[in-house]
């Protein structure tokens, strides 16, 4: 069995529409893919509906935006009811709050030099919950930089960086809270991607698993050997699962889907943890 539980489609920051991952899934040999777009369920139909006549199993999930002690973290979550209200209203705040700030980020890229428009950002974005890539994306077209990881500089859309805005972001042990609420199951993001910025502390993540954490994402492209070392102890330590997964971003991104993936037994324990959806298949 081949498990990767985190992929994003346009319906996010990816470049594949949610039919085309489902067919990239298939095509890299996955038996199990999750679709876990930024703050968004919007990829759901369609990928569901491209598995007919396959024999992929889709597990729907999201990647929500928190922050704790001033850092920017991502937590995976899977297999929620997306009709509960209070987290359905969450990622529903989220989502706006993104385009004011991704339309703030666009000034200050102007304001820097960078010849962007927000009508191209929305563009680039078509349907997707809009963010920092689809305006990295706005820069390579303009010629700023040569590529999407070269945004992510100080100079530009790095966490801090010139034209960084933040936008809003749950509380970590809130999200918890309403991923669990609404029957699903939530899984910390590359805890230790520590090129994106500071990462977030070991009590930190203790609280989390007091919380109702599942899982550590440990396997994952931004973590070294020992990082992910370091990681696997704390959670043996803390009771936690611990995950593998690409982080597919289409060409935005050079991952492959299946770059990491999940130990079967790993992925029996999580679904069996969730009530608010089934993984899907065709
Ligand atoms: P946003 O959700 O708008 O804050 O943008 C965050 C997204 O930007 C992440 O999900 C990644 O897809 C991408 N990203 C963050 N940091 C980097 C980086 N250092 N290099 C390339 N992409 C990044
Ligand atoms: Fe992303
Ligand atoms: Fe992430
Ligand atoms: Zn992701």
């Amino acid at each position: 069995m081949r498990i990767d539980l985190h992929a994003h489609s346009n319906a996010s920051d990816g470049t594949d529409s949610p039919a085309e991952l489902v067919r990239n899934a298939v095509a890299a040999g996955l038996d199990v893919v999750a679709l876990t777009d930024h703050d968004t369920t919007g990829g759901y139909a369609e990928a569901i509906d491209a598995l007919r006549g396959t024999s992929l199993t889709l597990v729907p999930g999201a990647e929500l935006s928190c922050r704790v002690e001033g850092i920017s973290m991502h937590l995976l979550a899977y297999l929620f009811d997306t009709e509960e209200p209070a987290f359905a209203r969450e990622r529903e705040l989220v989502r706006t709050d993104r385009v004011r700030r991704a339309q703030a980020i666009v000034e200050r890229c102007r304001a820097l030099g960078a010849p962007i428009d927000w009508e191209q950002v929305r563009r680039i974005a078509g349907r997707g919950a809009v963010g920092r890539p689809h305006i990295a994306s706005a820069l390579v077209e303009a010629k700023v930089v040569a590529s999407v990881d070269d945004a992510f500089t100080p100079e530009w859309l790095a966490n801090g960086g010139r034209a960084d805005v933040p936008k809003r972001e749950t509380d970590p042990v809130e999200a918890i809270a309403l991923v669990r609420g609404a029957g699903g199951v939530p899984v910390f993001a590359h805890p230790g991607a520590s090129k994106r910025g500071r990462t977030v502390s070991d009590a930190v993540i203790a609280e989390l698993a007091a919380a109702g954490l599942a899982a550590l994402e440990v396997d994952h492209i931004d973590h070294d050997e020992p990082s992910r070392a370091r990681l696997r102890t704390l959670a043996s330590d803390l009771g936690l699962l611990v995950t593998g997964s690409s982080d597919y971003h289409g060409s935005r991104k050079t991952v492959r889907l299946g770059a990491n993936t999940t130990d079967p037994a790993v992925y029996e324990a999580l679904i069996s943890q969730a009530t608010g959806a089934k993984p899907v298949t065709g």
